[in-house]
C-alpha cells in the first residue's frame, strides 16, 4: 500500500478530550493522544484537571515526527461554539455509526473548511454537549472505551487510508517486518 504524506487526508480532524481528570485519565488521555495521531487527527485538544499529559505526548510525537498539535482548553463551550467546521460527539447514545458518517462525509464535501472538531468525554459529559454537536455518533451502543470509540470513527472517516501516513523528521521509525523488531533511529537534527 502506497504511503500517504501528512496532510493529504481529505479532513482535518481535532478530537477534543472532556473532562480529563487528574492521575485517574492520564494514561487514557495519552493513549487517545497517540490514537488521535496515528489515527489522522491533526491535534489535540484536552479540557479538565491540567497536568503533564500535553507535554508527554508532545514528547512521544516529536519522537515519531509529523506536527501533531496538543493543547489544553480551559474553556471546552468556547471552543465547540466558536469551532468553524463540523462538531461531532462519540457517544454510546448517539446515531448509528454507518447512516450518521454518511450525512457527515456530505457535510463535509459540500463545505470549504472540511473541518471535524471531534468530542470524546471521560465520565458523564454535560447535557448540553447533545445539542451544541452537529452530530451525536455511536459506535455501537453498548459501553466501551473513548480510545476503541476514537479509533474505530478515525478508520471509517478515513476508510484505512490514514494507516499509511508517513510522518515527517520522524526520529524513530519501524521498518515493517514479518519476524521480531525492526527500528530506525534518525541522527537527523
Ligand atoms: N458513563 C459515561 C456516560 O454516560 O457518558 C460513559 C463514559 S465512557 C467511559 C467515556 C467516553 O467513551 C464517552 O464519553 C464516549 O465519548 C466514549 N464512548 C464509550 N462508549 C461509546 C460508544 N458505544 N459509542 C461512542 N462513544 C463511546
Amino acid at each position: 500500500v502506497a504511503e500517504c504524506s501528512e496532510g493529504t487526508l481529505p479532513y482535518e480532524v481535532t478530537v477534543l478530550r472532556l473532562g480529563h481528570r487528574l492521575v485517574r485519565d492520564e494514561r487514557t488521555s495519552t493513549h487517545l493522544g497517540l490514537v488521535a495521531r496515528a489515527f489522522g487527527a491533526k491535534a489535540l485538544i484536552v479540557s479538565g484537571d491540567e497536568d503533564d499529559t500535553i507535554e508527554s505526548i508532545r514528547k512521544l510525537s516529536q519522537m515519531w515526527g509529523g506536527s501533531f498539535s496538543v493543547q489544553y482548553s480551559m474553556e471546552w463551550r468556547r471552543t465547540v461554539e466558536s469551532w468553524d467546521g463540523t462538531v461531532v460527539h462519540l457517544t454510546m447514545y448517539g446515531d448509528v455509526l454507518d447512516a450518521a458518517l454518511e450525512k457527515i462525509k456530505a457535510d463535509l464535501d459540500g463545505s470549504t473548511s472540511r473541518r471535524v472538531l471531534l468530542i470524546v468525554g471521560a465520565e458523564k459529559v454535560p447535557a448540553e454537549l447533545y445539542s451544541l454537536a452537529d452530530y451525536n455518533v455511536s459506535i455501537g451502543n453498548q459501553p466501551h472505551s473513548e480510545v476503541a470509540a476514537l479509533a474505530v470513527f478515525l478508520d471509517r472517516l478515513f476508510m484505512g487510508a490514514e494507516l499509511y501516513t508517513k510522518f515527517g523528521n520522524a526520529r524513530m521509525k519501524i521498518m515493517p517486518n514479518s519476524i521480531g523488531k525492526k527500528q530506525v533511529v534518525s541522527d537527523e537534527d
